[in-house]
């Protein structure tokens, strides 16, 4: 059954009067209990593309498309609505620079009280919370202290916590490993992997391929604003296609290789006025003058491309 469909989704952001087309056109879908991974470099739209999900883009944002969510049109719900039924109740997201949104002045147990009150949790609160915190493996003792009082590490478990609290089906995660040590990021991971063996979605955003590896069954590229290749991750990881997947993968470091990373070179257009043909032209070693005029979409019996190699 169908879980997530994003449908010809396109975000732009009005900023200084002019128009920054953030994401464009970006269409996939997720089945039950599949997970998926969103990968690309900063600024590509991925963290936009999150956003409009949860229905939390800022106001310079315009949207268009379709978002369907278990069967309901997430842009079509009013915001109240979405606020009240689905938003944290089915759909939670672990924010970018997770450990610095907690505040300062208030206990952890008092930030997972607001939350509560902000979503209207008729339960008991301390019981709530507790199973929360455990779920994460942390001690209970925690909920009294100062976030300054505790690691890093701890701090973002205690966020996946607060996005799991009211127990939604879906956790949009945004780059929820960065600026952890790699001792902490493996055991974010296991927790996450955890989490989605116990049956929840989760969408992954990340820079890092080999941290999707380890938790998604789909992954999508983003370059640009736009998904250039999407598929089975195993494909894509075995078989790349397009030329900007093969280059990321070549980014990669791997054990016992003593070849020489290739490095890709160049910078993403601007998103403020992005070529009319292939965003990646400048950069791809494969460029065609065709390519320079039309962007291709090419859909394959798993997936897409978005590339003339491979019409
Ligand atoms: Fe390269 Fe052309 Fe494919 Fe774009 S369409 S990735 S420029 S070969």
């Amino acid at each position: 059954m169908v879980f997530l469909s994003v449908n010809d989704l396109d975000v732009q952001y009005q900023s200084q009067g002019k128009k920054v087309h953030a994401v464009d056109h970006v269409s996939f879908t997720l089945q039950e209990n599949e997970s998926i991974g969103i990968a690309g470099e900063s600024g590509c739209g991925k963290s936009t593309l999150g956003l409009a999900i949860m229905k939390t883009l800022q106001e310079n944002a315009s949207v268009s498309g379709e978002i369907l969510f278990d069967n309901k049109s997430i842009l079509t719900i009013p915001v109240s609505e979405f606020t009240k039924n689905i938003r944290w109740k089915q759909i939670a997201m672990i924010f970018q620079g997770a450990m610095n949104s907690l505040d300062p002045v208030f206990t952890i147990k008092k930030q997972f009280e607001e939350i509560l009150k902000k979503h209207d949790f008729q339960g008991d609160f301390k019981q709530v919370i507790e199973t929360a915190i455990s779920s994460v493996g942390l001690s209970h003792s925690i909920l009294d202290k100062y976030p300054h009082e505790i690691s890093g590490g701890m701090k973002q478990r205690v966020v996946i916590a607060m996005a799991l609290i009211l127990k939604p089906k879906m956790v949009i995660a945004d780059e929820p490993t960065t600026a952890l040590d790699v001792l902490v990021q493996a055991q974010i991971m296991a927790l996450l992997k955890n989490l989605k063996k116990n049956g929840l979605g989760i969408m992954l955003i990340s820079h890092d391929l080999g941290i999707i590896s380890e938790i998604a069954e789909k992954i999508g590229i983003m370059y640009a604003g736009q998904i250039v290749e999407f598929g089975l991750l195993s494909d894509i990881y075995i078989n790349p296609k397009h030329p900007y997947t093969i280059a990321l993968l070549n980014s990669i470091p791997k054990l016992g290789n003593t070849e020489k990373i290739i490095p890709l070179k160049g910078n993403p257009p601007s998103l403020i006025n992005p070529p009319s043909g292939c965003r990646f032209y400048d950069r791809c070693p494969k460029a065609m003058e065709k390519c320079k005029q039309e962007p291709p979409k090419i859909k394959t019996s798993s997936g897409f491309v978005m590339c003339w190699l491979h019409k």
